[in-house]
């Protein structure tokens, strides 16, 4: 058994004794802490109860922020992006209700944060909270870059057509300055161990719809900035398709959304493991 599959053994354990009647939407902070509190009534007491410690650093870019909405002017300012320039950021996406994108990144990647810390990985991420401006893709770039990171995710969620729905994960292709030639394979590689892990925490399909399709589940492109001024491994997840039904459902439940972060955590953990 792996790390990734430990560590997911260690929380399904921490769940059931943390009992039956626990909230969906338990307190995130109960995550990094219930070894301690549990430790009492395992057969081996903590530190043992969570993931073995990864030396490693990730970076976590949580897609959006609130403040960009009402910030048009500054946000549509153009900005290098690998050959070509983009807007600094953009709104996002939200359900038919209303429940933002930028809501939901960043709540994932909070949760994604806790679970990667209590196995000893540094996390790093672009933003701190949900209602600023920004920060503009080709600085969430450099946080990954300036941090060396061994791994940046971008946590998103998709816009697309309400029939269709699913997860996917876009690796780099090479952009078209060339600059991210040398971190292609080892996304690759991310990639596809973020797609086995987020489908099997979450029970998400894998989505068909979207194009430059590399398997079900699997994107390559090369017009993204934060993917293509990255220089080191980066992926970026499309956790689900807001605007359809099924998928709204989904990202609004706090409890999908931790196995949403515990399938990323999860992937993660087995891309460091791996190297
Ligand atoms: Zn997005």
């Amino acid at each position: 058994m792996g790390r990734a599959a430990r560590g997911w053994a260690a929380a399904v354990l921490l769940t059931f004794l943390a009992g039956c009647t626990a909230a969906a939407d338990a307190p995130r902070t109960s995550i990094g802490t219930p070894a301690a509190r549990d430790a009492p009534v395992m057969a081996t007491p903590s530190p043992t109860a969570v993931p073995v410690p990864v030396q490693a650093v990730v970076v976590l870019d949580p897609g959006h922020n609130g403040g960009n909405a009402p910030a048009p002017e500054e946000i549509a300012r153009p900005v290098p992006a690998g050959g070509f320039t983009k807007p600094c950021n953009t709104t996002g996406t939200a359900t038919s209700d209303g429940y933002a994108e930028h809501a939901f990144t960043f709540d994932v990647a909070q949760r994604t944060a806790d679970l990667l810390r209590a196995t000893g990985v540094t996390v790093v991420l672009t933003r701190i909270d949900d209602s600023g401006v920004g920060p503009c893709v080709n600085v969430r770039a450099d946080t990954a870059n300036d941090a060396a990171a061994d791994l940046a995710v971008s946590i998103h969620a998709d816009g697309a057509a309400p029939d269709v729905r699913g997860f996917h994960v876009v690796s780099p292709g090479l952009a078209p300055d060339g600059g991210n030639a040398a971190i292609l394979d080892a996304s690759a590689e991310a990639a596809s161990d973020l797609l086995a892990a987020f489908a099997a925490a979450t029970g998400e399909p894998p989505a068909t719809y979207p194009g430059a399709l590399v398997q079900p589940g699997v994107t390559q492109r090369n017009d993204l900035a934060g993917l293509n001024l990255a220089r080191v491994p980066a992926v970026l997840i499309e956790c689900a398709n807001m605007r359809n039904p099924l998928d709204a459902a989904a990202v609004t439940d706090p409890g999908w959304r931790q196995r949403a972060a515990q399938g990323i955590a999860d992937g993660v953990q087995a891309y460091l493991t791996s190297r």
